[in-house]
């Protein structure tokens, strides 16, 4: 029997493949999605987007008024991701520790895990010559303000901007191994070292024992069984809960599904008369740094989009959309990201065991999402922009609860060792473990617990 069965394989497995399986232990690894590599990811945004996402590109909640991405390929969202990572601040884990009553959950504590991942990787932090004119207005109209702004730092080895490549391609999985997903960093380090991966394998249930976990799904289309001594869920908010929903798991620990967090974000545009090309070179430099902003539940940054995304965006058609598009290459785009409350959020399955995501928007929220929106408008402002074009759409790219951990288990689902409470052989580190949104990209953290996890799990 194997040592552990990972499921899923983005930001949470990918780390906790190549840990485990460097630590010398017998994992395999399964992941809903294809398997592709540099030379295999589709190449055009229509192949991508139908190929590389759950829900052929989009899917939604169940009032279809936000929209989610989520990867469904072997690197999970880390392939499609900006790959922008950010350490958490006192503010996160404050609100983490108060809500979750786990003492372990301080930066102290977790920097020694945030060292080990970065150790795994490349990063590169931008500086102004990386800047494109999106990022030139963006910073012009913050200074004008006197709003803070911050370089972002990235995952990114040997990109060669410089020579032409745009950064905005590599949201449909990096061609040449730069960005430093876990396909990258993880999985093909592990794959050297003897770990097993199956693709195309869906995970339905898993059922657990004294000494063991079966895990049910379907594997090419194919029913399929296996077992490990331990079962790792890493198939991300929807993906961990969503496998827990439907193993029955609801009536023992009434709070799986709840507190899902998705940050959302609204993205408005710009136009100016000369060209911005936001498409070109590094496309997202920069971001909000203001600790007003910060206290006021909010960021921003310096976003664009490839073409069929930004034509989702608007909310026009016949003419009225032509005309805007036509404007593409005149764009500059600054997106707010909202630090929503979880209590709004509930991740619930239907009696075919598909997905359902109610998420209702706070009063508090609404209010954050307004402040947003008019910290966007200030900006365009300052730098002359002859039109604003506001998304009426918002996103959540960041999917986040729905197994919070606690020591509580009628409060919470995964106790402060990373398992399923009274289920001593699952194990989940993934986004659905975030007991609240830290307003901060969670990819670094989601990693770093997953590390900190693996650690445990090799001692034992
Ligand atoms: C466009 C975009 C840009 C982003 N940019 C950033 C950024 O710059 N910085 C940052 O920190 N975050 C960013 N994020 C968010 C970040 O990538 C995610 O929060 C993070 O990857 C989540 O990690 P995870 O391990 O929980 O899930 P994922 O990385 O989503 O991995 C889960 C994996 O599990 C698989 N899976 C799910 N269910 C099953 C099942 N039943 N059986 C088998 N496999 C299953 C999925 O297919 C997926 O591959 C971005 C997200 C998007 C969409």
């Amino acid at each position: 029997m194997k040592d552990f069965i990972i499921v899923g394989s983005g930001s949470s497995g990918g780390i906790l493949a190549r840990s485990l399986q460097e630590g010398g232990a017998d994992v395999t690894l399964i992941e809903a999605g294809k398997f592709f590599r540099k030379d295999t990811f589709p190449r055009t945004e229509a192949a991508y987007s139908s190929q590389l996402f759950w829900g052929g590109g989009l899917e939604f909640d169940d009032k279809a008024k936000s929209a989610y991405l989520r990867a469904k390929c072997v690197g999970g969202t880390t392939n499609v991701n900006q790959c922008l990572m950010n350490r958490f601040d006192d503010m996160a884990m404050d609100d983490w520790r108060d809500r979750s009553g786990i003492d372990w959950l301080t930066v102290d504590a977790l920097n020694p895990h945030y060292d080990k991942v970065e150790d795994l990787m490349e990063l590169h932090t931008f500086e102004k010559k990386d800047f494109n004119r999106n990022a030139e207005l963006f910073t012009g109209g913050c200074d004008k303000l006197g709003y803070g702004w911050k370089y972002l730092r990235r995952g990114q080895k040997d990109c060669k901007i410089e020579e032409g490549n745009d950064c905005i391609g590599c949201l449909g999985g990096c061609q040449r191994d730069s960005k430093q997903s876990t396909l990258v960093i993880g999985i093909q380090v592990a794959e050297k070292l003897g770990l097993e991966v199956l693709s195309n394998f869906e995970a339905d249930t898993v059922v657990h024992h004294e000494d063991h976990v079966v895990l049910l799904g379907e594997h090419e289309g194919q029913k399929k069984e296996l077992s490990a001594r331990r079962m790792i869920l890493a198939g991300g908010s929807f993906g961990t809960t969503k496998i827990l929903l439907n193993s029955g798991l609801k009536k023992a620990l009434p709070a799986l599904g709840k507190g899902f967090c998705q940050h959302p974000q609204y993205m408005a545009f710009g136009v100016f008369d000369e060209p911005v090309d936001s498409h070109k070179g590094a496309f997202q430099t920069v971001a909000s740094g203001d600790p007003n902003m910060r206290k006021a539940g909010f960021k921003l940054e310096n976003v664009y989009a490839p073409p069929i995304a930004v034509g989702m965006l608007f909310n026009s058609y016949g003419r009225e959309h032509q005309r805007l598009m036509k404007k593409y290459r005149y764009m500059a785009c600054i997106e707010a990201a909202v630090r929503d409350q979880p209590e709004g959020g509930e991740l619930d399955v239907d009696k075919k065991g598909n997905l359902i995501v109610r998420k209702t928007l706070t009063e508090q929220d609404l209010v954050r999402a307004d402040k947003g929106i008019e910290a966007i408008h200030n900006v365009f402002a300052a730098v002359g922009a002859k039109e604003v074009v506001d998304s009426p759409f918002y996103f959540g790219l960041h999917l986040m609860g729905g197994c919070s951990f606690g020591t509580d288990p009628n409060k919470s689902v995964i106790n402060p060792d990373f398992q399923v409470h009274g289920h001593k052989n699952i194990y989940v580190a993934d986004s659905s473990v975030f007991p609240s949104a830290p307003g901060i990209n969670p990819s670094l953290t989601i990693m770093a617990l997953s590390q900190k996890m693996g650690e445990e799990l090799l001692k034992n």
